[in-house]
């Protein structure tokens, strides 16, 4: 059992506060769904719980099982246990996924001698054609292939808790569902805790919410159940922002 615990977090990017007291809580096996308008920060939260360079931390706290991940550099906060399937998967020329597993694998302490049947494994298990698995990382990958790519290695990986920063932008409706059913799989197999940001009610058909918030201005404003996201998608954020 694992908790990300998030605590009046306040952060700043390029002097500007962008986060302004975020409380949340996920625990191991939950999903929870964070949506909300353009710019409200939502991106900015997952790049701060990563600790992508250029944000800065003003107050309050992250921590997974009582660990201070705001005081690690992002390598240890993945193998830690957290995990970021990015909005925009990044294409890094000349390093194939396997290596690249085989890497994160050997920084958790953990073997990658079945690493080519876990590959494959995984790889169909969201159709994920496994000729695309031997090019270089998202290298002239589209959109929807990057999403496959990056649920590959978040199965192969096993971590404690995935934050998806829009999983289903650039996903047609086939690969969002594959890529949906592996995480929700994972949060049955793995007991994998999601923090799950999107703007479509469909990926949380699939991906069933525990929990949704609505995050406006850089503050959480309302949190309910999944009822919230079909009341989002009819009547919008105005009542909210
Ligand atoms: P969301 O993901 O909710 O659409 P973001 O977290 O990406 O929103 O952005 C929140 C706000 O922070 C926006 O106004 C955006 O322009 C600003 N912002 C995010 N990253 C940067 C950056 N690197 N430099 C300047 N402004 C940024
Ligand atoms: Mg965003």
């Amino acid at each position: 059992m694992s908790t990300l615990k998030i605590e009046g977090l306040c952060a700043e990017v390029a002097g500007k506060e962008i986060l302004r007291g975020i409380n949340l809580t996920v625990n191991s096996g939950e999903v929870h769904a964070i949506m909300g308008p353009n710019g409200a920060g939502k991106s900015t939260l997952s790049a701060v719980i990563m600790g992508k360079p250029g944000y800065t931390v003003t107050a309050g706290s992250v921590t997974l099982d009582g660990v201070d991940i705001l005081a690690l550099p992002t390598w240890k906060r993945a193998t830690a246990g957290l995990h970021l399937v990015m909005q925009y998967p990044t294409e890094v020329p000349g390093v194939h996924v396997d290596e690249m597993l085989t890497e994160a694998l050997s920084a958790r302490g953990r073997s990658s001698a079945d690493l080519a049947s876990r590959i494959s494994s995984e790889a169909g298990r969201i159709n994920f054609d496994a000729e695309l698995v031997s090019r270089a990382l998202n290298v002239d990958l589209s959109g929807g292939e990057k999403k496959r790519n990056e649920t590959l290695q978040l199965g192969v990986l096993e971590p404690k808790i995935a934050i998806l920063d829009e999983l289903d932008s650039g996903l047609d409706i086939d690969a969002l569902r594959d890529c949906a059913r592996r995480v929700e799989a994972a949060t049955h197999e793995n007991n994998l805790g999601v923090l799950a940001i999107t703007h479509y009610v469909r990926l949380l058909e699939e991906l069933k919410p525990d929990v949704v918030h609505i995050l406006a201005a850089g503050r959480i404003v309302k949190t309910a159940g999944p009822e919230l996201a079909d009341e989002l998608e009819r009547d919008g954020y105005a009542a909210f922002v």
